[in-house]
């Protein structure tokens, strides 16, 4: 079997410790008309190492602004995102995206994989930037993809891959960096009952054996199953579990 694969940084970190946090959290948009949209409404939200959470609701219920609340992407109306007990608010874009960087993976509804390069090397970039080695950061890569059953699919672009493969070499990427938390938008929202289904294990089987963090909000429940907290976003109120 291949070496255990080191992922996320503070392993040793209690398990206690609140690696994302939304303190009363809202979010108002205005419209094209000038009228306030309320999207959310006083969320709070805490995520503990090693922990699946899902945040269920419908489309429209404000679970992608709340992930990308969550991500440091935009800022709330009110209320405070931290992560890793670090605030985001009164923090420059700049100072902000080296927390994000360091921090969160990313998985989106559609893969976002760079058309051009291969699986392999689509999950070496993102610890390129992050100033890895070539060699490390190539057997890092080699690892995920293997652990996420692309172990044959290494060369293949994008366009070469299922749809399932697809989403799970966006997994690979998004743990490439070795994050704290993965903040996962409907990953199986573009798949087929039977890929989904492949997809939610592996996801709750990396939470398990590695000690990241996951925010996976979907309309799914059989990813929710698999969660230790489910919570329900109904117009944009957080219910607890
Ligand atoms: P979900 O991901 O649960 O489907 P979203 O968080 O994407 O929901 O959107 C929630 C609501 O916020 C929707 O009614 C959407 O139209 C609105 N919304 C999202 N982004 C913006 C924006 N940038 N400006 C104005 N309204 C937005
Ligand atoms: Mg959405």
């Amino acid at each position: 079997m291949m070496d255990k694969i080191q992922y996320s940084p503070d392993e040793a970190a209690p398990a206690s410790e609140s690696v994302i946090e939304a303190a009363g959290v809202s979010k108002t948009y205005v419209g094209g008309d000038g009228k306030p949209l309320h999207i959310l409404h006083n969320v709070d939200l805490s995520v503990g190492r090693g922990q699946l959470v899902a945040v269920m609701g419908q489309s429209g219920s404000g679970k992608s602004t709340l992930l990308h609340l969550l991500g440091g992407l935009d800022s709330p109306t009110t209320g405070v995102v931290r992560i890793g007990g670090v605030a985001l608010s009164d923090r420059s874009d700049a100072q902000i995206a080296a927390i994000r960087n360091r921090n969160i993976g990313f998985v989106f509804q559609f893969h976002h994989l760079l058309q051009e390069f291969s699986a392999l090397e689509n999950v070496i970039l993102p610890m390129r930037i992050a100033g890895k080695r070539r060699d490390e950061a190539e057997k890092r890569a080699r690892q995920l993809l293997e652990r996420l059953g692309l172990g044959e699919r290494l060369t293949h672009r994008p366009g070469e891959l299922s749809g399932g493969e697809q989403q799970r070499a966006a997994v690979a990427r998004a743990l490439a960096v070795s994050p704290r938390v993965v903040l996962a938008d409907e990953p199986s929202g573009n798949l087929d009952q039977e890929n989904g289904e492949i997809l939610h294990d592996l996801l709750a089987e990396v939470v398990r054996e590695s000690g990241v963090s996951m925010v996976v909000v979907t309309h799914n429940s059989g990813l929710a199953d698999r969660a230790d907290l489910v919570y329900q976003l109904v117009k944009g109120n957080l219910q607890k579990p």
